[in-house]
């Protein structure tokens, strides 16, 4: 199958662009198990496009570097459209179905792409360059290895057939991730300023206690007191599920979920 890389440079987007907000709701969706928007995206491909071709966001520029989406086009190339720019020049887009997307922050980084894919340029001058074909499988298998080390969510694959009983093999590899560096210090903020139990449940068992972001740490929500609240780790777990919601004073379970709650004290 002909793999493109499309490009994004967070760092060129222009004041007002839609895309970070995007970005941002799409990979909420996906960490959700929600359906990703189809949507389109500008390629400079001379070779024209044909649907069905495997596609991969590759983000540029100043920030984090490499793969945070994939998904398939939809459609062939279309006639040219306004320049995303806003310049009131022409570009090249295609329908992309998405079916994997992460927050710019958990990207599969750019040097993991050179060391597993060597013969594809990953620093391309313009988006809708070819994955050279030998490294069309490598590249595959380490996005999809990315997004299971980041896992829980969906994972590629059809989850309506899940494998036969003996058909898991014990896999391990070694993972490399970003973690939020100030996740520690968020959660003693929090622990100053409020009871040492899960805002939820009431559970007051510190070591399962965490940190939780109200508005997504993915969706510029801050490490403040008045964005956080100590939660069990299973009802933070349901929070950022969607399972659970908050209502601006308390968590309440949306649509009428079953959150688990933990055993009554003896
Ligand atoms: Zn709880």
């Amino acid at each position: 199958m002909t793999t493109y890389l499309l490009t994004a440079n967070p760092s060129k987007w222009p004041e007002g662009s839609s895309d970070p907000h995007f970005v941002a709701d799409q990979a909420e969706r996906f960490a959700s198990g929600e359906e990703l928007t189809s949507s389109e995206w500008a390629t400079n491909t001379k070779h024209g496009h044909v649907a069905g071709e495997r596609v991969y966001l590759l983000v540029q520029g100043e920030g984090p570097r490499g793969i945070i989406a994939s998904g398939h086009l939809a459609s062939g190339t279309t006639e040219p459209g306004p320049h995303w720019r806003g310049d009131g020049s022409l570009a090249t887009y295609v329908q992309i179905d998405w079916d994997a997307f992460l927050p710019i922050d958990d990207v599969l980084p750019t040097p993991e792409l050179i060391a597993a894919a060597p013969e594809t340029a990953w620093q391309p001058n313009s988006s809708g360059t070819r994955v050279k074909p030998a490294d069309e499988e490598a590249v595959e298998s380490a996005w999809q290895a990315h997004l299971e080390a980041l896992g829980p969510g969906p994972v590629g694959g059809d989850p309506t057939t899940p494998p036969e009983d003996d058909d898991i093999e014990r896999s391990y590899r070694e993972a490399k991730r970003l973690v939020r560096g100030h996740q520690r210090r968020f959660r003693q903020l929090l622990l100053k300023h409020y009871p040492a139990e899960c805002a939820y449940c009431g559970l007051d068992v510190l070591q399962v206690l965490e940190a939780a972001h109200l508005e997504a740490d993915s969706k510029g929500g801050l490490p403040t007191k008045e964005n956080g609240r100590l939660m069990c780790a299973n009802h933070h777990r349901a929070y950022d599920a969607k399972l659970l919601t908050w209502t601006g004073t308390e968590f309440t379970p949306t649509h009428g979920a079953a959150v688990v709650l933990p055993a009554p004290s003896p």
